[in-house]
């Protein structure tokens, strides 16, 4: 039996000591910065309870959007930090910066299951370029470090990466243990049928896995391509989409996945049909077929129709594992949910083993109400993406134990 390559929380002693975890609080807003799905605070409480019910002081941080290392009010974590509260049921110390002596002093009156919410990480301009000054900082508030951030295990970051080279002790918390096991089931293990459905707004965000995908998968296999990237598949088979989200310069890359995945047997479902509107708050859909005809100029694709929904449902009910990214379509919008809507419920009852990644691929599976019947929710976008890819992840690297 080969030993975990990293420590887990069974393997600390956190009595009375400072620990700082890293969690994946970037979640998504709604337009008053309320937390709009708070799948991720949910997906830390296990690690932040555990370390809790064992005496240790929690300084917790995360990022939370794009901030590029200046401070952005309407990204301060204070919804997270009242969430967080709630979800405890304890007092969340936010602290007004990410580091500096306020900081410290709060730590440093911590006392045992006490909980500290750092500043939004971004707000420090060294958190993305992994600024030894800033790891040196944060690794100074903390006796033992672990990372909960499976969503940000892809950036080589300075909590993410730069704090654990610093701190003595390390450990991967519970979020990331199970993410690890479950996506690692879909990589080394794979049962076939397997159906993986790609979706969400761009080609370019996707390609890596997509071409994965086709180089792994084999015959009898299915890859169910929808939302805004379909429709760069579509341009690429000469259809006119009008005023749709695509990417041109993808065509390309279009072309070659669906070459691919012919060369090996398989299946490729594209949307037959769609729902289409006049601009992305348009309150009715117009059901097109995508042979009959090019769309209107003002029209934009928005949602797979109830045809290829229902190709999709049956390609996934058949399925011995199913890995979902990206949903169907604009499904933010009432009008263009449905196909995501379908999706989700035909993942949910697929008796196969089901994974479901990407920050809004969760969150529409989360406003279906089917989150709880499927195998596993990653909490991670891109790092799940990466990990089937089969890239080796820098925050996870940064916990092996070092060989002595
Ligand atoms: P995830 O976060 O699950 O990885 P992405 O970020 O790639 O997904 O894409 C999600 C976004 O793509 C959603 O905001 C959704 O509204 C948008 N989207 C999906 N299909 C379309 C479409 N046909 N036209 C415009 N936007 C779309
Ligand atoms: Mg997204």
């Amino acid at each position: 039996m080969t030993a975990s390559p990293f420590a887990t929380l069974d393997d600390l002693d956190v009595d009375n000591r400072r620990v700082l975890v890293r969690v994946d609080f970037n979640v998504p807003l709604t337009g008053d910065g309320q937390v709009r799905d708070d799948t991720r605070i949910r997906g830390a409480l296990p690690t932040l309870t555990t370390l809790r019910e064992r005496g240790a002081k929690l300084v917790v941080c995360s990022h939370l959007g794009r901030p590029k290392g200046k401070v952005v009010p309407s990204l301060s974590l204070e919804p997270v930090g009242a969430r967080l509260a709630e979800l405890l049921s304890v007092d969340v110390k936010l602290a007004d910066e990410v580091v500096g002596d306020g900081v410290t002093k709060l730590v440093t009156d911590a006392r045992a299951g006490e909980v500290v919410l750092l500043e939004n990480l971004r707000f420090s301009p060294g958190e993305t370029s992994n600024d030894p000054k800033l790891a040196q900082a944060l690794a100074a508030l903390a006796d033992a470090y672990v990372c909960d951030a499976f969503g940000a295990c892809h950036r080589a970051h300075a909590s993410v990466v730069g704090v654990p080279q610093l701190v003595g002790e390390r450990a991967a918390g519970r979020l990331l243990e199970a993410e690890l096991r479950s996506l690692s089931r879909l990589v080394t293990a794979p049962q076939r049928p397997f159906v993986a459905i790609v979706g969400g707004a761009k080609v370019s965000d996707k390609l890596g896995v997509l071409m994965a995908l086709v180089e792994r998968l084999a015959a009898g296999d299915t890859v169910v391509i929808g939302g805004a990237m379909a429709n760069t598949f579509l341009a690429a088979s000469g259809r006119e989409l009008g005023a749709s989200l695509m990417e041109r310069e993808r065509q390309n890359d279009a072309r070659i996945v669906m070459t691919k995945a012919a060369a090996r047997d398989i299946r490729v479902i594209l949307p037959t049909d769609l729902l289409v509107g006049e601009g992305i708050d348009a309150p009715n859909a117009r059901l097109h077929d995508v042979l009959a005809a090019p769309l209107g100029d003002a029209e934009m694709a928005l949602d797979i129709g109830p045809a290829t929904a229902k190709r999709c449902a049956a390609a996934i009910a058949d399925a011995a594992m199913v890995l979902w990214n990206g949903p169907m379509g604009l499904f933010e919008n009432p009008a263009f949910a449905e196909g995501t809507l379908a999706v989700a419920r035909a993942v949910a009852d697929c008796p196969g083993y089901c994974v479901v990644g990407g920050g809004d691929s969760v969150a529409a599976v989360s406003q279906s109400g089917v989150a709880d019947r499927i195998d596993h929710v990653s909490t991670g976008g891109g790092a799940s993406l990466e990990f089937i890819e089969g890239k080796t992840l820098p925050g996870v690297a940064a916990l092996h134990r070092t060989q002595d």
